[in-house]
């Protein structure tokens, strides 16, 4: 039986100050939920102070991004190394906004799935479609591509988590029908099955995830889940789909 998984991805927001005082709330708002796991991925400064926070608690931590490289004159650039010092034992690879702003390639991908292992943490894998590509039915092709990017050449592949985040839905208020979700998620699922021979995967369902549709979305066969932008800014809303997925355990 797969355990539900809320991941919250903070993006760019929160000052230290603000992340503490919102772990805080997570926290305190989250007690005694078992049955879901829950990760929260401040923005790299936060991390460590976030850590003190929840590091007795059933909350983990995760980071936004990293590079694939071990060390050296990469500057800007974070390792996956430095991650894992300070508490983070995820990392999300490949969101959308990285493809798009940071021109992140499957190849960067790939790497950085490969490298995040090497150093102990677990990818969170993000694939989607645009708007464009959705309408011209390219949504399968699409994510069959990055998800098979992604894993080529990898070991260790049962510990991948993945998130299907169909990118007109990402911050835009809309979201995926729940079983049009779920059929993306189902083919992830057959690929990662079929191709690559694992069987007990999680995938998370992302864009524009608030309390109001949590249960609906979740509540579909395949979605295990939910990778939550905007709201996971506010302790309420991100504890009310917390809440949705413990309901539903
Ligand atoms: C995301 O950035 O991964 C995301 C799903 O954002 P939002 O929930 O705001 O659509």
């Amino acid at each position: 039986m797969r355990r539900y998984l809320i991941a919250g991805n903070w993006k760019m927001n929160k000052t230290n100050n603000e992340a503490v005082n919102l772990a805080k709330r997570i926290f305190s708002d989250s007690q005694g939920i078992e049955k879901v796991d829950i990760i929260i991925c401040p923005p790299f400064t936060a991390i460590a102070p976030v850590y003190n926070v929840i590091k007795d608690s059933n909350i983990r931590l995760g980071a936004q991004n990293m590079f694939y490289e071990n060390e050296g004159a990469y500057t800007g650039e974070i390792s996956g190394e430095f991650l894992k010092s300070i508490g983070c034992e995820f990392v999300i690879i490949g969101h959308s906004e990285r493809r798009k702003y940071f021109n992140e390639t499957d190849v960067e991908v790939n790497k950085k799935v490969k490298k995040s292992m090497a150093f102990g943490l677990t990818p969170i894998v993000c694939v989607g479609e645009t708007l464009e590509e959705r309408e011209k039915g390219k949504t399968e092709e699409v994510v069959k591509r990055e998800i098979v990017g992604a894993l080529q050449g990898q070991t260790d592949m049962d510990k991948i988590i993945y998130a299907y985040e169909p990118i007109w839905a990402i911050g835009t208020g809309k979201t995926a029908h729940p079983e049009d979700a779920n059929k993306i998620h189902k083919l992830i699922r057959d690929i990662i099955k079929t191709d690559f021979r694992i069987d007990e995967t999680r995938i998370l369902y992302g864009g524009s995830v608030k309390s109001s549709n949590a249960e609906a979305l979740m509540s579909q066969p395949d979605i295990d889940g939910s990778l939550v932008g905007g709201a996971s800014l506010d302790a309420k809303s991100f504890v009310e789909i917390i809440k949705a997925a413990a309901n539903l355990s």
